[in-house]
């Protein structure tokens, strides 16, 4: 039952999305919504990024519909926006649903996005917990240092060089190690181990679901973090960035993770960015900082619109091919490109 019934609730959203797409004047073929990390992903492969783009997007469009009715709730309470969505999904009259519809983007258009943070502050976690040896330890990010409260330990993140407690807590927050995983399982469990280091080791600031239009697109999506004048980034990487894994991270992972936090601060109206990411080959946090680049937010949206409207697709590196899930059916992978040199 369960599942019938998640069924039918997907043929409304698609339902729901082509008529958006209508409203919109779209052709219900092109993309309409589309996930700030599909799209910064661009950098990593155009081909996947599109792939990427085209499997999220009813996904992220219930989302934005969701928190288009959320963010203009006082409270922000979701029960409010969870029966209004209710009401679109039941609704069977067109022009009722397009009214619904045109409610949604207006409150996005019509929004105090300062108003906004300021109430998801007040519900901003301050403390995470990790398990070590049957023992609950609680853990505060301070700056660049990690306190971990009950043993009254401070680990500096950007320094690396741990003594026993801190080296054991991000060993086991790294849930293992990544240099003893064979390739395969590491893979797999990568978004997991994201998800836990980005939830205890993350800065803590406030964020939102938030949505912009440029061109045909609506570019959607939640940041790690929203501070006063910037966005914030985590993630977190199975290389070094100090060993032979430095031009990759450097060349592969920052530039995605740099053009993800240039358009959110271009949604966010931010003048800066913060990216961290944190390595679990050497247990050290990485910073880099900087001004939004408006050049690249456009470099992103236009290269991805001429590669959805069918332009020449740049293959990547032929190691990111290996990985990638697409691979049994991209012919874009057949002209990937040798590495120059190891690592990219
Ligand atoms: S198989 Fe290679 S070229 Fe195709 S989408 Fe994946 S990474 Fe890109």
């Amino acid at each position: 039952m369960g599942k019938r019934q998640h069924g039918s609730s997907e043929k409304r959203w698609r339902e729901i999305l082509k008529l958006e797409k209508r409203r919109r004047g779209i052709s219900e073929d092109r993309l309409l919504i589309v996930g700030v990390a599909d799209l910064a992903n661009f950098w990593w492969c155009a081909q996947q990024s599109l792939f990427w783009a085209r499997d999220s997007e009813l996904r992220v469009f219930a989302n934005y519909v969701f928190h288009g009715f959320r963010l203009v709730t006082p409270g922000l309470y979701e029960e409010p926006a969870l029966m209004m969505v209710e009401m679109l999904l039941k609704e069977r009259d067109e022009r009722e649903r397009l009214r619904l519809l045109k409610l949604v983007d207006d409150n996005y258009k019509g929004l105090d996005l300062d108003r906004i943070l300021r109430e998801v502050a007040k519900k901003a976690e301050k403390d995470a917990e990790v398990e070590i040896d049957g023992r609950i330890l609680r853990l505060v990010r301070e700056g660049d240092k990690l306190v971990i409260l009950e043993e009254g330990v401070e680990c500096d993140l950007t320094k690396g060089e741990h003594d026993d407690v801190c080296r054991k807590v991000l060993r086991a927050l790294c849930a293992r190690s990544p240099e003893h995983a064979s390739r395969e399982s590491e893979l797999g469990s990568r978004f997991k181990r994201g998800d836990l280091l980005h939830e205890k080791l993350a800065e803590r600031h406030p964020s939102i679901f938030y949505a912009k239009e440029w061109d045909r697109y609506v570019i959607a999506g939640v940041p790690d973090g929203i501070g006063e004048d910037f966005v914030y980034e985590f993630k977190s990487t199975v290389f070094s960035n100090s060993a032979k894994y430095k031009w990759r991270v450097d060349n592969s992972i920052l530039p995605v993770t740099r053009t993800q936090a240039n358009i959110y601060a271009w949604i966010f109206n931010k003048r800066r960015w913060v990216v961290e990411i944190f390595s679990c080959a050497d247990l050290r946090l990485y910073k880099w900082e900087g001004e939004v680049d408006y050049g690249d937010v456009e470099r992103t949206l236009k290269g991805f619109k001429a590669a959805e409207e069918g332009g020449e697709i740049l293959p990547p590196v032929c190691w990111k091919c290996e990985s990638c899930k697409y691979r049994d059916h991209c012919k874009v992978k057949d002209r990937c490109r040798p590495s120059r040199r190891q690592g990219i």
